[in-house]
């Protein structure tokens, strides 16, 4: 079951459980069921501190995971391995009593959650958004005996899967009920819960020195340059981490020769927290106003002041915006192929864009599904030749170039697209199962609309950061920036920072 050198890493994790773990294990005669015993089995021959008992679980095959004496609620149905792998060997070194690495304050508010919360989520083994929220709702499970939470690998169930319809992973139900989807940290998933910081807690804050919105490359970087110059600094973020987040392998980080996106943002928030910088996280910035000082009005009604602010609010996924793709968004229209293309295994998709984004997703997803259609709204493909020749090379990809989408059509999920030849006006209907979205980004901006100078959406900056509004600066995606990459925006953060700086002192 375990390659060498998976079970070399597992042995080096075993050794630090620090107390004895029971697994409960409801296995029948299947094939996967078979693989669940191999894996607990090999678990307990690897660790004198790993027992395992056979069990009656409301899934078979399944196995939890416990403290002798004390069910935990946490719960794996389907093989933990691929990119649940961590997910696995993190549930065994915490309930085993190994502290988490989560500040005390959030252990506290979880341990006083009261209620009883049964999570479950859907996930995929190749799914790199999974195991954040797997592996929070499991911290969740162990730290509250009110709350339990299950992972449900998709291959391994999938009737259940195909009868709730779920075509995007992770989705989370929580009593039964869907809860969310896409990728949630633990402290977004704390606050739709009802547990976020609530205004008055904000409101009483000390104006900043440099007030940072936006937890990307950009505001990361931003923030670090700002604490360095011993200013107070505070950063408010509805996600911290940004577009990173979403994104798999990166190669062009110099001097990193690969890494993948939630790691990177991992590491920005640990070099983040090693400076004095007030982090706010899962909170959304919706109005600017200059007085006095500056003025940031959050979501929630809390009103923060600082004298300088950097606006480095990034972008998000472009929409294709016709009839359809809001009403089956995870409903078979996804816009993350690394995540959701292993729930259209043999089934036929199709992908709305030619450019990089779209040809390496259609690339992606041609290893996994039937058939995969690229609609091109241009006269040609816009990505690189090099992606266009490989794309070209396989036998299931059809390319229609001059085809404006007019509609993705389903019932309770999506069955098919209708596009309209640009040249000839004719219009045509391909029957499918999932609709890749993949048109590019747009500026996270409409909150600043009539407030600063603006050009397509994206925020006008000079060679040092500033806006049109004296004190305020901006970096990264959300500006003019003509490129858009990581490493731009981190230099852009510091550029800001530094503008802000200069600023503060000669003002
Ligand atoms: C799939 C994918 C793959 C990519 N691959 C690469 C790659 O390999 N190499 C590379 O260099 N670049 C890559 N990029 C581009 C790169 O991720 C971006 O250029 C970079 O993340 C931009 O950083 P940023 O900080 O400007 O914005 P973002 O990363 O978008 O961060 C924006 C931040 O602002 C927050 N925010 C937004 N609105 C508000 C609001 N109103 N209030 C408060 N907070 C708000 C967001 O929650 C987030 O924290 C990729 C992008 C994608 C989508």
């Amino acid at each position: 079951m375990l390659d060498a050198d998976i079970k070399a890493q597992l042995a080096q994790y075993l050794e630090l459980l620090e107390g004895d773990v029971l697994l409960k294990v409801s296995a029948g005669s299947d094939q996967v069921s078979q693989e669940t015993l191999e894996l607990v089995n090999e678990l307990e021959s690897m660790s004198p501190r790993i027992k395992i008992e056979k069990a009656n679980l409301s899934r078979t095959p399944s196995f939890s995971v416990n403290r002798a004496g004390e069910d935990t609620g946490v719960v794996f149905a389907g093989i933990p391995l691929g990119h649940e792998f961590t997910s696995l060997v993190l549930a065994l070194l915490q309930v085993s009593g190994r502290a988490p690495k989560v500040e005390q304050s959030v252990i506290d508010q979880i341990k006083n959650i009261r209620g009883n919360y049964q999570f479950e989520t859907y996930v995929s083994l190749t799914c790199h958004n999974c195991p954040d929220i797997v592996q929070a709702l499991n911290l969740m499970s162990v730290l509250n005996p009110g709350i339990s939470h299950t992972m449900i690998e998709g291959s391994a169930y999938k009737e259940e899967v195909e009868g709730k319809n779920i075509l995007a992973v992770p989705t989370i139900y929580l009593n039964g009920e869907p809860f969310g989807s896409g990728r949630m940290t633990l402290q977004e998933i704390l606050a739709k819960m009802g547990n976020a910081p609530d205004a008055s807690e904000l409101n009483g804050k000390e104006p900043f020195d440099v007030l940072v919105v936006g937890g990307g490359p950009a505001g990361a970087s931003a923030a670090i340059y700002a604490a360095r110059k011993g200013i107070r600094t505070g950063i408010v973020a509805e996600r911290f981490g940004g577009q990173i987040l979403d994104t798999l392998g990166i190669e062009n980080f110099i001097g990193t020769k690969y890494t993948e996106g939630p790691k990177l943002a991992a590491s920005l928030e640990a070099h983040v927290s090693e400076y004095d910088i007030d982090v706010m996280n899962v909170q959304r910035a919706k109005r600017l106003e200059k007085k006095d000082l500056i003025e940031v009005e959050l979501e929630n009604g809390a009103v923060l002041k600082s004298k300088t602010v950097i606006l480095s609010t990034g972008a998000r996924w472009r929409n294709v915006n016709v009839p359809g793709e809001a009403e089956f968004k995870n409903k078979g229209v996804a816009y993350c192929p690394h995540c959701d293309g292993p729930l259209f295994a043999g089934k036929d998709v199709a992908v709305i864009g030619g450019g990089n984004s779209g040809i390496e997703a259609a690339i992606d997803l041609a290893g996994i599904v039937k058939h995969v259609t690229v609609l091109e709204f241009l006269p040609e493909l816009k990505a690189d030749s090099v992606l266009q020749e490989r794309l070209h090379s396989l036998p299931n990809v059809t390319v229609v170039t001059n085809a404006q989408t007019k509609e993705i059509t389903g019932t309770d999920k999506v069955n098919g697209i209708t596009y309209v030849n640009r040249e000839t006006g004719e219009e045509h209907h391909v029957e499918l199962a999932g609709v890749f979205v993949q048109i590019g980004l747009v500026p996270n901006t409409d909150w600043l609309e009539g407030t600063l100078e603006l050009t397509r959406g994206e925020i006008v900056v000079d060679s040092r950061g500033t806006t049109s509004i004296p004190g305020v600066f901006a970096a990264g995606d959300c500006t003019n920036s003509p490129y858009k990459q990581i490493i731009i925006s981190m230099g852009s953060g510091a550029t800001a920072a530094l503008g802000a700086f200069d600023y503060l002192i000669r003002n």
